[in-house]
């Protein structure tokens, strides 16, 4: 089973595809990482984020493991992922490992923005998660303090609000729900409430397969 988690910055995407992941048995990618380890790259290599040909290189180069996740998550990387991600070039480097990875044996649960409508537009099970602008700053504030970032309340949510604009507005795979995707609002949830939300719905999804997949068969 392929399960697509999408939705903007700070929705709790990240931590309920792993726990979703964790609870079916699957292999999860947390496809952010790739263009946080694209712009890291460029950042190393001393190049503007602006450099398509070596943001392309970059986006090649990487494997799908050992990100060095504290040097990814912080503030400045996000907003230099969403530069990188807004080229197709760049996109268009990254979608075939991300497929191998959905397409394992037994299947894979990925989270990102474009999962569900580019990516795998065939998952099984898409949700789309999502939280007011306020509600999500407040979480990232809060997890970039624990990361021990001085942080301003203002500065996090003039971030996000300038993330989710890039992000969806950009030619090439927007930030946007899949016409079959299940909205998971998690605005008043916290994560053990939104976590059992998201569990409900992939078994129901996995439910209403089954009789399909049944009658399906010539037996
Ligand atoms: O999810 P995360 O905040 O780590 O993503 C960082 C940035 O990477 C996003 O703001 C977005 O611009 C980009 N991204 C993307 N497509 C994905 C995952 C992330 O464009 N599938």
């Amino acid at each position: 089973m392929i399960v697509a988690i999408d939705g903007p910055a700070a929705s709790g995407k990240g931590t309920l595809a792993r726990r979703l992941a964790q609870h079916l048995g699957l292999p999860h990618l947390d496809t952010g990482l790739l263009y946080r380890a694209t712009a890291r790259a460029l950042m190393d290599e001393g190049r503007d984020l602006a450099d398509v040909a070596a943001a392309v290189a970059a986006a090649r180069g990487l494997a799908l493991v050992d990100f060095d996740e504290k040097l990814l998550r912080g503030r400045d990387m996000g907003e230099a992922a969403s530069i990188v991600a807004a080229m197709p070039e760049v996109r268009r480097a990254l979608v075939e490992s991300q497929r191998a990875f959905a397409r394992r044996p037994g299947g894979a649960v990925l989270d990102g923005r474009d999962i569900g409508t580019v990516i795998c537009p065939e998952a099984e099970a898409k949700i789309f998660v999502t939280a007011t602008p306020e509600t999500r700053a407040t979480r990232r504030a809060l997890e970039l303090k624990g990361q021990g970032e001085k942080v301003d309340y203002a500065v996090v949510l003039e971030d996000i609000r300038k993330r989710d604009e890039r992000d969806a507005n950009r030619s090439l795979a927007p930030l946007k729900p899949a016409e079959d995707a299940e909205i998971l609002d998690t605005t008043m949830l916290d994560v053990e409430a939104a976590f059992k939300a998201a569990v409900a719905i992939v078994d129901r999804l996995r439910a209403a397969a089954r009789p399909h997949s049944f009658s399906s068969s010539p037996e």
